[in-house]
C-alpha cells in the first residue's frame, strides 16, 4: 500500500484521492487551514468543571485566533470585503477539536460579527469588525427569546426610538421577552445584537436588531441589564449560555444596526424595504452563513465519528472462526460493514452537496450578481441542508458509539462528547422541523405562483411544467440527470440496482410525485389552519425527499469531476450505497405508489450487501478521504 505524507497525516493512495475528491473546489483552502490548525491542544478534559471549561474555551479560541486561523475571511472594516469561502472553512476546521470552540467561535464571529457585517453599515463596520476578529470585544447574538424560539418574528424585545434624546430604549416588559440560551452572555460577552420590535413615534417596523453593550471594562453588568446563568447543559459545556433581560436601557441612535432600516437625524423611520415582513426575511437571509456553517460542522462531527469507530473496527476482533484463529475482525462481519458503510457513503453524499451550498452562497454573497431566484434558492437548500446533516450527524455518532460496544462509552474515546455535543446541532440555526417545513413550503410557492387562479383542468396542465421548469431546473447536474434518466424512465426496472439512471429516476419521481400531490392537498386546504396542519408530515416527507434528490445529484457532479481511475471507482459504488439506502428507507412508500416491484424493492438489501464487500478493502481510505488525521481523533482506543 502507498502511503503519501501530507503536512498533517501518512495516507494511501486512494485516501489521498477521496480526500481531494470531496474537498472539491475547497480543497487549497481547506489543506492550507489543515496545515494551520494548531492541533497539540485539541480536545477538552472532559474532568473540567464548567467554570474551568468556559476559561479552557476562552483560551483555545485566542490561541486559534494567534494561529491565524479562526477569523480567516472575516472583514475587519468597510473598507474589507471578506471571504465567505474562507470563513466556512476556518469554521469547519474548528469542529475537528473541541465542539465548544467551535460554537463559540460560530457565536462571536459569525453570529455576533455577522449580524455588525450584514445588518450594520460604514460606522459599525469601522467601529467593531477589527475588535470582534481579534476577540477584543466578545459579543453575543440575542434573538431567541423565552417565548419565541422558532417564531421569531413575534419577538417581544422593543426597542422604541426617543426623539427627545436621539436614542433607543431597549426594554424586556415581559418574562417571555427574556432573551435565553444566548451564547457569551453568561460570562464573557460584554455587548449583545439584541433583536425586537422597532416602535417610532407609535409606530411598529418589526423587528430590527441593535447593538447594546452588557457589562463595563471591568466586566461588571451595566445598569438596567440582567443577565442569569443557564448552568450545565446537555452538552457544549464550555460555552456560557445564559439569559437576558434589558429593563428601559437606553443607547444611541446610531447603535441600531440599520442597513435595511433605520431611523434618520430627523427621528423619522427609513428603509428601502416597505414591506415589515419582507424586510424581516431579508435581514434574515443575510445570516444564512450561519446555518451552512452548523451544517459543515455537523458533518465534520459525523465523520470524526465514524472515523473512530472504522478504524476500531479494523483492530478489534471478536469470536475466533475458520481461517480466522485469533479472531474475526469486526470490519470483517457483514453486519458491521452494514452499519458503517451506508453512514459513510451518505457522508460523501451530504459532503458533496454541502460544497455546492457553499459554493452557491460565495456566489450569492461575492458576486453582487444573484438572482432573486438564486438567493431563495440558497436559503432553501441551507435549510434543508442543514436539517438533514445535523440530523444525519446525531445518528452517525450514535451508531459510531454502539459499534465500538463499551469502549465507545468510555469518555475517553471522544464519541460520548460529540454526541452530547453535537445533539444540540439539531435545534440552534433553527430547529430541524420547522426548517423542514420551511423547505416544503418553499417548493409550494412554486406551485401557488403558476396555479394561480387556474381552474382544474389548467392546474394538470401546468403541473408538470412546474416541476420541470422550476424545482427539477436547479442543479450543476440537472443536464446530466436529464441524460441518466432519458431512457431509464420509460422501463425503469430493466435496469440494474446500481444504475445512476435508475437512481436519479426513482429520486425524482419521489420527489415530483409527493410535491404535487401536496401542492393539491394545500391548495384544497387554502389558509384554514386546520386542514393545513393536516398536512405536517406530508411536508416533511416532500422536504427530504426533494434535498435527497439535491444530495444525489451533487454526487454525480462530484464523481462526473473526477478523472476516471480507482477514486473514481470508488466513489460510483459509494453513490449506489447512499442511494440505494435511500430507495430501501421508503421502501413502503415506492411499492405503495407503484413506483418499485415487490421483487425489486427484496433484491436492494443483497445489492446492498454486495457493495459493502466491494467497499470492505478500501475502509481505511474511505476514512482518510474525510480529512481527519488520525491523531486529532484522539480516541484511547486506536492508540497502539
Ligand atoms: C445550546 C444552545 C445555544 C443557543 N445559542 C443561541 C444564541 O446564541 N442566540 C440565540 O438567539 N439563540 C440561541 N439558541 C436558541 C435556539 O436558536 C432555539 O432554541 C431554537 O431556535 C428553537 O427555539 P425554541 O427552543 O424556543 O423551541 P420551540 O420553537 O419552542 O420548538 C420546540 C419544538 O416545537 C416544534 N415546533 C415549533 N414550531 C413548530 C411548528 N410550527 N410546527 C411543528 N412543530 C413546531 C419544534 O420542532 C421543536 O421540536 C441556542 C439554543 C441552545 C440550546
Amino acid at each position: 500500500m502507498t502511503l503519501l505524507s501530507t503536512s498533517t497525516d501518512q495516507l494511501t493512495t486512494l485516501g489521498a484521492g477521496l480526500r481531494r475528491a470531496l474537498d472539491g473546489p475547497f480543497a487549497d483552502k481547506r489543506a492550507a487551514a489543515r496545515a494551520a490548525f494548531p492541533s497539540d491542544n485539541l480536545l477538552r478534559d472532559p474532568d473540567l468543571s464548567i467554570d474551568d471549561a468556559r476559561e479552557w474555551v476562552l483560551n483555545r479560541l485566542i490561541e486559534i485566533s494567534e494561529a491565524g486561523v479562526l477569523a480567516t475571511g472575516v472583514p475587519q472594516s468597510s473598507e474589507d470585503p471578506g471571504n465567505i469561502a474562507d470563513t466556512v472553512v476556518a469554521f469547519e476546521t474548528l469542529a475537528h477539536g473541541d465542539l465548544s470552540a467551535t460554537i463559540k467561535s460560530g457565536v462571536q464571529l459569525g453570529l455576533f460579527g455577522g449580524a455588525v457585517t450584514n445588518l450594520g453599515t460604514k460606522w459599525h463596520h469601522d467601529t467593531f469588525l477589527a475588535d470582534i476578529s481579534s476577540l477584543k470585544l466578545l459579543g453575543c447574538y440575542g434573538m431567541t427569546e423565552l417565548g419565541h424560539g422558532s417564531d421569531v418574528f413575534s419577538l417581544e424585545t422593543t426597542i422604541t426610538f426617543i426623539p427627545e434624546t436621539d436614542e433607543f430604549e431597549v426594554h424586556s416588559e415581559t418574562q417571555g421577552a427574556t432573551k435565553a440560551y444566548i451564547g457569551n452572555a453568561a460570562k464573557h460577552g460584554t455587548m449583545a445584537v439584541v433583536f425586537g420590535q422597532l416602535l417610532v413615534r407609535g409606530r411598529n417596523y418589526g423587528v430590527h436588531a441593535i447593538l447594546v453593550p452588557i457589562r463595563d471594562d471591568d466586566h461588571t453588568v451595566l445598569p438596567g441589564v440582567t443577565i442569569g446563568d443557564q448552568g450545565h447543559k446537555g452538552g457544549l459545556l464550555g460555552v456560557d449560555n445564559g439569559t437576558m433581560r434589558f429593563h428601559r436601557v437606553r443607547v444611541p441612535r446610531r447603535m441600531l444596526l440599520d442597513r435595511y432600516g433605520g431611523v434618520t437625524e430627523a427621528g423619522e423611520y427609513a428603509s428601502s424595504i416597505e414591506s415589515p415582513t419582507k424586510r424581516f426575511f431579508t435581514m434574515l437571509s443575510t445570516l444564512v452563513r450561519g446555518r451552512i456553517c452548523v451544517s459543515a460542522g455537523a458533518g465534520i462531527a459525523a465523520r470524526r465519528g465514524l472515523s473512530i469507530a472504522t478504524r476500531y473496527a479494523l483492530k478489534r476482533r471478536q469470536f475466533v472462526a475458520p481461517g480466522h484463529s485469533e479472531g474475526v475482525l469486526l470490519a470483517d462481519y457483514l453486519i458491521h460493514q452494514r452499519r458503517l458503510l451506508p453512514l459513510i457513503a451518505r457522508s460523501y453524499a451530504l459532503g458533496f452537496a454541502q460544497n455546492e451550498v457553499t459554493s452557491s452562497l460565495v456566489h450569492v454573497m461575492e458576486s453582487g450578481q444573484a438572482s432573486e431566484e438564486e438567493k431563495r434558492q440558497l436559503q432553501t437548500r441551507a435549510d434543508g441542508i442543514k436539517a438533514l446533516t445535523t440530523r444525519f450527524a446525531n445518528d452517525a455518532v450514535q451508531e459510531a458509539r454502539e459499534a465500538c460496544g463499551g469502549a465507545g462509552y468510555l469518555s475517553e474515546n471522544q464519541l460520548t462528547g460529540i454526541r452530547a455535543d453535537v445533539d444540540v446541532f439539531a435545534t440552534f440555526e433553527g430547529d430541524n422541523t420547522v426548517l423542514l417545513q420551511q423547505v416544503a413550503k418553499a417548493l409550494l410557492g412554486d406551485y401557488a405562483k403558476i396555479w394561480g387562479e387556474l381552474d382544474t383542468a389548467g392546474m394538470v396542465q401546468a403541473t408538470a411544467r412546474v416541476f420541470g421548469d422550476t424545482v427539477m431546473e436547479r442543479t450543476s447536474a440537472s443536464t446530466l440527470v436529464e441524460r441518466l434518466t432519458a431512457t431509464v424512465k420509460r422501463q425503469p426496472e430493466a435496469t440494474t440496482l446500481v444504475d445512476r439512471g435508475w437512481h436519479a429516476w426513482m429520486f425524482t419521481e419521489r420527489e415530483r410525485h409527493s410535491l404535487e400531490s401536496l401542492a393539491r392537498r394545500a391548495r384544497k386546504a387554502g389558509k384554514k389552519f386546520d386542514a393545513l396542519n393536516q398536512l405536517g408530515d406530508h411536508m416533511l416527507f416532500v422536504a427530504k425527499a426533494h434535498m435527497e434528490r439535491i444530495v444525489l445529484e451533487a454526487f454525480i457532479a462530484a464523481i462526473d469531476a473526477t478523472e476516471p481511475g480507482e477514486v473514481r471507482e470508488v466513489l460510483e459504488r459509494l453513490c449506489s450505497l447512499y442511494a440505494l439506502s435511500s430507495i430501501q428507507a421508503d421502501r413502503g412508500w415506492f411499492a405503495d405508489h407503484g413506483k418499485m416491484s415487490a421483487g425489486r424493492g427484496k433484491a436492494i438489501g443483497a445489492q446492498i450487501n454486495a457493495l459493502c464487500a466491494e467497499l470492505r478493502p478500501d475502509a481505511l481510505s474511505l476514512v482518510e478521504g474525510f480529512g481527519i488525521p488520525e491523531s486529532w481523533l484522539g480516541a484511547a482506543i486506536l492508540e497502539d
